[in-house]
């Protein structure tokens, strides 16, 4: 990837942290930024549309995307499988646009072991509290569940180590205006200047 290639932004997080939530919010905030369509085996859920949430795929077809090394990552949460289709991502970014993807901890991983130029932020609660009371607050999870998730959330958030950024989620707009600082910072970093001037003291 060159110089001018996009930023790839990885938004990743411990599960009800607010991931949806704020990447639902972030596409009002920035409509500049592509958004990656993930492929998943889960059923649609009422509303979502396929192509435009996600690209809903059978359990075959899924691993005939992996045989042919069509995703950038995939994982299995909770009984489905998720990824990034490659293809998309690769010449989003070549066309100099900035690309989103909002997966979950063990993709966002992989993605910085094949894409370590990537932006990697870890959205994280504003305590163990607020985290707990935001997944039983979503009503979409089984008391084991809920216990399952608190217990991967302590996993998840050591490693936050492996994370260029952590933004917290207390209020869903301070955290856009943190992501928006961030993709402000980074498209401001020397490394993805210097060329321009270069070029240009090259040409006088
Ligand atoms: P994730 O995608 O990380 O699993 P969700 O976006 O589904 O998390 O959010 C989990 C729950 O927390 C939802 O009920 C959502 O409305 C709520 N939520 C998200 N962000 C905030 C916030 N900043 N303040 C309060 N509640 C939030
Ligand atoms: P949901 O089923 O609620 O839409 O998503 C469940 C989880 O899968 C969320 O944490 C979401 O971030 C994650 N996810 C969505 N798409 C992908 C993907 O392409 N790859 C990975 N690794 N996780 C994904």
């Amino acid at each position: 990837m060159g110089n001018d290639s996009g930023l790839l932004l990885v938004l990743s997080g411990p599960s009800g942290v607010g991931k949806g939530t704020v990447c639902k919010a972030l596409r009002q905030y920035m409509p500049e930024l592509v958004y990656s369509v993930s492929a998943t085996t889960r059923k649609p859920r009422e509303g979502e549309v396929d192509g435009v949430n996600y690209f809903f795929k059978s359990k075959e077809e899924f691993q005939h995307m992996i045989q042919n090394d069509e995703l950038l990552e995939w994982a299995e949460y909770v009984g489905n499988y998720y990824g990034t289709p490659r293809k998309f991502v690769e010449e989003t970014l070549a066309s100099g646009r900035d690309v989103v993807l909002e997966i979950e901890v063990q993709g966002a991983l992989q993605v910085k072991e094949k894409f370590p130029q990537g932006t990697f932020l870890f959205l994280a609660p504003p305590d163990l509290s607020e985290l707990h009371n935001r997944i039983v607050g979503r009503g979409t999870e089984t008391e084991e569940s809920i216990r399952n998730r608190m217990e991967m959330a302590k996993v998840e958030i050591e490693l936050m180590e492996k994370y260029d950024y952590v933004v917290v989620n207390d209020v869903v707009e301070s955290a856009c205006e943190r992501i928006k600082s961030i993709v402000t910072a980074e498209h401001l970093k020397k490394d993805r200047q210097i060329h321009k001037y270069r070029k240009m003291i090259k040409e006088v």
